[in-house]
């Protein structure tokens, strides 16, 4: 599968553009995760470290970061956009837990990387939040 045109990242990452064979047969596995986005690689990740022994089996239409993982502007962030509405409806401690859980996500994957020896120009920068109309004026409302 050529990765060229998905994005500048998929471009840069040598070891992604590797063929796969595909399923011709019936296979047994104790866990069957479709899709090798962030979503089932870090799902088969966390599983494993959780029970080493498990028979885990990605299954991957295309090729692993197809989607919107290998797509994406690249940047993490401890937060949700919108989540002051998304959880408005939610309880206090609610909200706190999820806020709490959702701000450690930038340190973990540095955690993970660091685990695992996985150089990706992980930069923990900080972040910027500017009214759009700054940017581009001629769409300021
Ligand atoms: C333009 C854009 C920019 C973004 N920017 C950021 C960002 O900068 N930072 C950030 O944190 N998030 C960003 N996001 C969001 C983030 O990229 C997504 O939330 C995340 O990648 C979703 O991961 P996923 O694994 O759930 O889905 P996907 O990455 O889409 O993975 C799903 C995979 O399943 C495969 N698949 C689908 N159907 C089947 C099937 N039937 N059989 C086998 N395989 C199948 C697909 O080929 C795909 O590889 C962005 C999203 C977009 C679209």
């Amino acid at each position: 599968m050529k990765t060229e045109n998905i994005s500048l990242w998929m471009e840069q990452a040598d070891e992604l553009r590797v063929e796969r064979a595909r399923l011709m047969d019936d296979m047994e596995t104790d866990i069957a995760i479709i899709g090798a986005g962030f979503t089932g690689l870090w799902t088969a990740y966390y599983l494993k470290k959780l029970k080493p022994d498990l028979r885990i089996a990605l299954f991957e239409q295309r090729c692993v970061g197809y989607g919107a993982s290998g797509r994406n502007g690249g940047w993490l962030l401890g937060q949700m956009l919108g989540e002051e509405v998304l959880l408005q409806r939610l309880p206090r401690t609610e909200r706190t837990a999820y806020q709490n859980l959702i701000k450690q996500i930038p340190d973990q994957v540095a955690q993970v990387l660091a685990e695992e020896g996985i150089d990706c120009g992980y930069h923990k920068g900080g972040g910027r939040a500017q009214p759009a109309g700054d940017l581009f004026p001629s769409h300021a409302g």
